[in-house]
């Protein structure tokens, strides 16, 4: 009863994605008043309760799960991977380890396997299950964090930075901001960091690069990146990987949504040298449309990753034995069985399927582009080289006319500061995306402009 009608909400919710205003402006205060109140002294009834909070947070619930939310990069969820989802909760799994779930680590394995093919990477590498790509990138970096200390000769996970000798980190100047808050978290410092200027695309420049290197005289770490979250372009990975690696350096690749990119024969293209990274962050709530949280992590130096993460000594040998603990390749012990929805997403999907939904999702991207150029006082500021479109409308205020299409409701966008402008950000990433949803939402943005 209960969970049957849960799932009559659920299913309600979801029909009327495609018809709801995407997101529909909203008083935090009249949220918490709807829903709040004091902690109930005694229990109830649970349908009750399910009922009511549906009811209470639906002015709150945006409509990013559905075809015409175009902000930030937010895929949807897959039928699939939802169903999967909510099994997992049900099977309430522990996906610590092989004892709490061999199902949660078998499925997390067996989806390792797939996504190291379906990116050509080498089958060698090991592979964390994290909560998004701002944990993948703080797995990745603390992996590269012990490789390089381990070149000094110093136990970083037993000695700590504490009088350690330094290392250096060298960025994009355009990195991602993920990137330095793995900085901080891991004690490398968010400002003590080389950052490498980029092109008018935002893609690394590789002769700067070059420069950079030839300065350094300790163990360091590269952060490029596959994927700029404004432009959706990439740096030039294999050029990078080649001067990183002829100096011993570890490459660090944030690739949130561009990874993606290396399963689809037209883009593929633009992650070349992507197998030679050391390290790899991955989202799987972005564009494999699965429901958060979903970040992955690959490592080609397996001790390292394991010495970095691993909650027992990291002196211990990784393990070989044909066994996983998923512990042991993220920050996390106890947690969700991340596998389940992966495992589905990519099983119904197939790799044909994956290369449809990149290539779709550019497509439109493209298509968006077109359309919202051709009007007048509208300019397209990226190459439109993936599904990310930087908008900026001239004669007009750019930030006012994002709160109109916001408040609108046809679809959503956000705003972004690109080069000294202020530009609008369009992201295509959802599986349920159609040509339709383009042209209504384009039809809608110039609307708004035109006010
Ligand atoms: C979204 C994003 C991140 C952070 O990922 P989360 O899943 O939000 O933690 C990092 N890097 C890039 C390029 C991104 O687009």
């Amino acid at each position: 009863m209960l969970l049957q009608k849960t799932h009559d909400f659920a299913t309600r919710f979801l029909e009327t994605l495609e018809t709801r205003p995407v997101a529909s402006p909203v008083d935090f205060a009249c949220l918490l008043e709807r829903a709040g109140g004091p902690l109930p002294e005694t229990g109830e009834d649970p349908v009750d309760i399910i009922e009511k909070f549906a009811n209470a947070m639906d002015a709150g619930i945006v409509a990013s799960a559905g075809p015409r939310y175009f902000g930030f990069v937010i895929g949807g969820s897959l039928p699939a991977a939802l169903a999967a989802d909510w099994l997992t909760s049900a099977w309430d799994q522990n996906g610590a380890s092989f004892a709490t779930s061999p199902a949660a680590a078998a499925a997390e394995e067996i989806s390792a396997r797939w996504l190291i093919e379906l990116f050509g990477l080498r089958r060698s590498a090991s592979v964390g299950f994290t909560s998004g790509c701002t944990m993948a990138n703080f797995t990745g970096l603390a992996a590269a964090r012990h490789a390089l200390y381990r070149q000094l000769g110093w136990d970083v996970e037993h000695q700590g930075l504490i009088g350690a000798p330094p290392i250096t980190v060298v960025t994009n100047e355009e990195s991602h901001i993920s990137i330095f808050a793995a900085l901080q978290m891991l004690g490398l410092g968010r400002e003590r960091v080389i950052k490498v200027s980029a092109d008018g695309q935002g893609r690394m420049r590789a002769d700067a690069l070059r420069l950079v290197l030839a300065e350094i005289r300790t163990p360091f770490v590269v952060c490029a990146q596959a994927g700029n979250v404004n432009t959706g372009a990439f740096d030039p990975i294999l050029e990078i990987a080649n001067c990183v690696h002829a100096r011993d350096g570890w490459l660090h690749v944030d690739g949130a949504f561009g990874v993606w990119a290396a399963a689809s024969p037209s883009h593929r293209e633009l992650t070349r040298g992507i197998d030679l990274a050391d390290s790899i962050a991955v989202d799987g709530h972005k564009w494999l449309n699965v429901p958060y949280d979903s970040g992955i992590v690959f490592v080609r130096d397996r001790a390292a990753h394991y010495a970095a993460m691993s909650l027992g000594a990291p002196y211990y040998a990784p393990p070989t034995e044909m066994t996983r603990d998923n512990h042991d390749w993220v920050p996390e012990a106890s947690r969700r069985a991340r596998g389940f929805a992966i495992y589905a997403a990519l099983r119904s999907l197939g790799r044909e399927g994956i290369v449809n939904l990149i290539e779709r999702n550019c497509t439109l991207a493209r298509r968006m582009a077109d359309r919202l150029g051709a009007a007048e006082g509208v300019e397209i500021l990226n190459d439109v080289v993936l599904n990310q479109v930087l908008v900026r409308f001239t004669g007009r205020d750019t930030a006012s006319v994002i709160a109109r299409v916001q408040k609108d409701g046809t679809c959503w966008a956000g705003g972004t500061t690109w080069h000294g402008m202020h530009a609008m950000r369009i992201s295509v990433s959802n599986w349920s995306t159609t040509e339709a949803d383009i042209d209504v939402s384009a039809e809608a943005i110039l609307r708004c402009a035109a006010m």
